[in-house]
């Protein structure tokens, strides 16, 4: 097995490419097959530059690197179609001297012509093809001594392909069964554009061809193309090794119709590229999932789930995993929904499973940026605390921010309704109760916190809120001792001296 994921450097990579992009790998890896990156650029005024590297940086930030690619190299390159340049005019040639395409020397004013003059029949899908071609410029048209010198004299052309009339292309795919298309609803799509460069078409297929891909595994855009693609492979005698088709379906918006866009994550705030891109407008430039600090492995996991499923119950799936019950066979025809619930569920998922360790290992930017610097054993025990309130690394920082600073709100509600003379001289007294502590262990604050208690007649609820609202501005947050013990003594003397000042002014 040989598949390849073949974006165009256009900008950044879409999240559905990264799910052809996934399913690509993962076939390739269970048949111990091979996955290739092949950048199609041939289209030079959609070029965008650091695109291709954007690519790459997606693909090794989620593990999943192509076997052969650009970067990687392998016998089957270069994997740029701009520098294989040079061997896809020789093709389109073959398909003329063969009959199976024409030169066409229309030009864009003759083009438009044509589209006006249909339109006011009141055909308004005007296309190039077998009901228009031999009304145009073209060598089916002219006598061959004509096309002869008009090339000779340098004109401009196209090589069109000649699709044939009254025919029925089959396709078979493995995603969506038996495919009919109708050949004379194809155009006569061009195959050598005026520059002598090839349309994504003319060199998809060569390079498919030499590359030795066995299975073209891509959006469910390309599936209309797939006629033109066929014809091709038979035009060109190679369609013995023509690879097999399986197209995915489309990833919808997460509510109403039609496909995700990158709008749909401005509108509902969530990212729906893999990594940021900081294009010159403003509006080129966006969040990626790895910035709003998602896991990888997370992010995988849910893109596996965005139009396959395993037809079990169960949910998480690791790469390895993903790779040995993954199949085409259970792709879906119909378009997939991007719930971000979903995703934000699977990433908290892997954050739970995760060590501290790697945890810290993926704060450590965040950290450094805030300039919180604290000693490993502290942010180990802090992590500890914090990550099961998290979904995301970020999240850790925000809502564990106290840890590190001061507190900077305090909630106010609790205040009023907990804050009075008792609670005060509750929280006063218990303070004596803390300082006679020789060691500040969670364990020995939680036993001497439990006698103090017992001893004064007074419940949890006489004097943790407004304790807990010292320490971190609420009644939320981790375990009230393990907190106390990691801030340290002093830090809890002050922090309690603090509250009790500004409660008074509060109330
Ligand atoms: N270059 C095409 C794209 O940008 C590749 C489509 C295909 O896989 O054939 O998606």
């Amino acid at each position: 097995m040989r598949v390849r994921f073949a974006p165009s450097p256009t900008g950044a990579l879409h999240i559905g490419g990264i799910r052809t992009a996934l399913y690509n790998y993962l076939l390739a890896k269970k048949q111990k097959g091979t996955f290739i990156l092949r950048i199609e650029d041939t289209d030079r005024t959609r070029f965008v530059p650091g695109a291709e590297e954007y690519i790459l940086e997606a693909l090794n930030w989620l593990g999943i690197s192509p076997d052969e690619g650009p970067q990687q190299g392998g016998e089957f390159g270069p994997y740029r179609q701009s520098e294989r340049k040079g061997m896809y005019a020789q093709y389109a040639m073959q398909l003329v001297e063969n009959g199976h395409a024409y030169y066409a020397f229309d030009t864009p004013e003759e083009l438009n012509e044509m589209r006006e003059r249909l339109k006011k029949e009141g055909n308004h899908m005007a296309r190039y093809d077998q009901s228009t071609r031999m009304n145009m410029k073209n060598s089916l048209t002219m006598s061959s001594k004509e096309v002869k010198a008009w090339l000779d004299a340098g004109k401009p052309y196209t090589i069109r392909i000649k699709i044939p009339e009254n025919e029925e292309v089959v396709i078979q795919d493995i995603v969506r069964g038996e495919v009919i298309f109708q050949s004379n609803e194809l155009d006569d799509k061009v195959m050598l554009k005026t520059d002598g460069m090839p349309t994504y078409h003319m060199a998809n297929i060569v390079d498919d061809h030499f590359m030795k891909i066995t299975h073209v595994i891509r959006g469910e855009e390309w599936l209309s193309s797939t006629a033109h693609h066929k014809y091709l492979y038979k035009f060109l005698d190679w369609e013995d090794t023509m690879p097999q088709f399986a197209h995915l379906p489309l990833i919808l918006k997460p509510v109403g119709s039609g496909k995700l866009s990158k709008r749909d994550g401005k509108k509902f705030g969530f990212p729906v590229f893999p990594l940021s891109w900081n294009a010159d407008t403003e509006e080129e430039s966006f969040t990626g999932f790895r910035e709003a600090g998602y896991i990888p492995e997370a992010l995988l996991n849910f893109l596996a789930f965005l139009g396959w499923n395993p037809g079990t119950e169960q949910e998480m799936y690791s790469l390895e995993n993903l790779i040995e019950d993954f199949s085409l066979e259970r792709v879906n025809k119909s378009g997939a929904r991007f719930d971000i619930d979903k995703i934000k569920w699977f990433n908290q998922q892997y954050l739970h499973a995760q060590s501290n360790e790697e945890i810290l290992l993926a704060l450590r930017p965040l950290l450094k940026e805030k300039a919180w610097a604290q000693e490993d054993k502290f942010l180990l025990s802090f992590i500890d605390l914090m990550k099961e309130r998290a979904s995301f690394y970020p999240d850790i920082l925000e809502k564990g921010y106290y840890f590190f600073e001061d507190v900077k709100e305090y909630d106010e509600k609790t205040i009023r309704k907990k804050w009075n003379e008792s609670s005060k001289a509750a929280l006063l007294d218990y303070q004596k109760v803390l300082l006679g502590l020789d060691t500040f262990s969670a364990s020995t604050i939680e036993e001497s916190t439990k006698s103090y208690l017992e001893e004064k007649g007074l419940r949890f609820g006489d004097l943790f809120p407004m304790l807990r609202v010292c320490l971190s501005g609420s009644t939320k947050g981790p375990s009230v001792f393990e907190m106390m013990s990691l801030f340290g003594k002093e830090k809890v003397m002050k922090r309690i001296e603090t509250g009790v000042g500004k409660f008074s002014v509060l109330i």
